[in-house]
């Protein structure tokens, strides 16, 4: 969308909501026109200078091969066509199941899971479906980046929570949480094990943001796509908590859990009154997708063989050893990480390195350690609080095999001195 002309508010060019989203996302200029998203821009130069990327978030080794078979197996079976609205029965049947063997959450299939095109797909719909105009929609700060964008197109307001740096991780503070709340507060998304700070919320932190949306009588939509992908902390799914199951909208998906990010199969489970809400908005956006992989999710969901059990313990057991080697490269290196307790990103600050603007850092890494990072500005409000302080700070992520996190691991270490 680059090198378009500067919109004016009369005419064919009248603001419209995607300049609402242009503006949300950091991605327009003083100009008026539109820039590239800074991902875009990083993996080009990833691209030109052969630097390995650790900016885009998937990994470079495909799921278990069960799975995939049962995708093939889906497909030679004829399950090609649209499948149910709601999503495929066994597989509904099977995020019902797993959320009662992991989470002790009794889900009615019929009436209250729906799958969608991927978590993102879910959100967006629940959003669109909740939130309004006059509206204002919460969420922690630094935020994944499709959030501030759907909001934007629901055109409610954006209210944050910051993830402050401390000696022992991101944490959130209950006075800012009890400050991001108000009488127009309609929605409470979070995301836990969260992208990027790899941040695990505690209960308690869980529990206080649960109390303000009781008492505000706001939804709660819940971001849980790293829900199996921890290192010893415990992930707690806010519907589990006392009181918040009638007001929470639980969503997944398979595409990290399984390492399939591009199968798009994510799935949302709440009361049956707010699905239906979602579901309403979902069948005018896709209506569905992914069949034949509906299919091989539910059967990968549910294991009789315990197969994709194994395989999610020994991914979780593997990238917690990747974490180990990005981090401790990351503190030869100068760039203090903050160590993460889930999902498979690491955020460091740049400031002891001599960056204060960690945009300035992204674009010297490939050259300096043949690495690409993305600042966590561009996980932030534009311009914001949040932005300002972690300007310094970069998220990498460590979902790469071993062999090409130990390049990178190499690069890093000779930023020292
Ligand atoms: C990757 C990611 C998503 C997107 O999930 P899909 O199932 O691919 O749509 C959503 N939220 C967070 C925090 C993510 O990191």
């Amino acid at each position: 969308m680059g090198g378009r002309r500067p919109a004016r508010h009369n005419g064919a060019m009248r603001e419209r909501r995607w300049q609402d989203v242009a503006r949300a996302t950091g991605l327009t200029r003083a100009d008026g026109t539109v820039a590239a998203t800074i991902f875009a821009e990083m993996s080009a130069l990833a691209t030109r200078t052969g630097a390995v990327n650790l900016g885009q978030g998937f990994p470079d080794v495909d799921g278990p091969a069960h799975v995939r078979d049962a995708a093939v197996a889906a497909i030679l079976a004829g399950h090609n066509q649209y499948p149910p609205g709601p999503g495929v029965p066994a597989l509904r049947e099977a995020v019902a199941a797993h959320q009662r063997r992991h989470y002790d959450l009794e889900v009615d299939p019929e009436t209250e899971v729906l799958v969608t095109a991927g978590a993102t797909e879910a959100i967006a719909a629940a959003v669109l479906a909740l939130a309004g105009p006059g509206d204002e929609v919460i969420t922690l700060e630094p935020f994944y980046d499709s959030y501030a964008a759907t909001i934007a197109l629901a055109g409610a307001a954006h209210r944050t929570i910051p993830l402050r740096p401390g000696p022992g991780g991101f944490h959130l503070d209950p006075d800012d949480v009890a400050a991001a709340f108000t009488d127009r507060t309609r929605l409470v998304l979070v995301n836990s094990p969260h992208n990027p700070t790899g941040t695990v919320l505690t209960r308690e932190e869980l529990t206080v943001i649960g109390e303000h949306a009781r008492a505000r009588d706001a939804v709660v939509v819940t971001d849980e796509v790293y829900e199996h992908l921890t290192y010893g902390a415990e992930h707690v799914p806010m519907a589990t908590l006392p009181g918040l199951a009638d007001r929470t909208l639980t969503i997944s998906s398979a595409g990290k859990t399984l390492s399939f990010t591009g199968w798009k199969v994510g799935w949302v489970h709440g009361p049956a009154e707010l699905v239906t809400a979602v579901r309403t908005v979902k069948q005018f956006l896709t209506y569905v997708a992914s069949g034949p992989f509906q299919h091989a999710v539910a059967a990968a969901l549910t294991d009789e063989d315990g197969r994709t059990g194994a395989y999610v313990t020994a991914l979780a057991d593997s990238l917690r050893r990747r974490r180990d080697t990005l981090v401790d490269a990351l503190t030869t290196a100068g760039l203090n990480p903050s160590v993460p307790r889930g999902t498979y990103f690491v955020v460091a600050d740049g400031a002891g390195l001599g960056y204060p603007d960690a945009v300035d850092l992204c674009r010297d890494l490939p050259a300096r350690a043949g690495v690409v990072a993305i600042p966590v500005s561009a996980f932030c409000t534009p311009g914001g609080p949040v932005a300002r302080e972690l300007a310094s700070w970069v998220r990498f992520t460590y979902v790469k095999s071993p062999d090409v996190l130990a390049r990178a691991a190499e690069g890093l270490r000779s930023l020292r001195g």
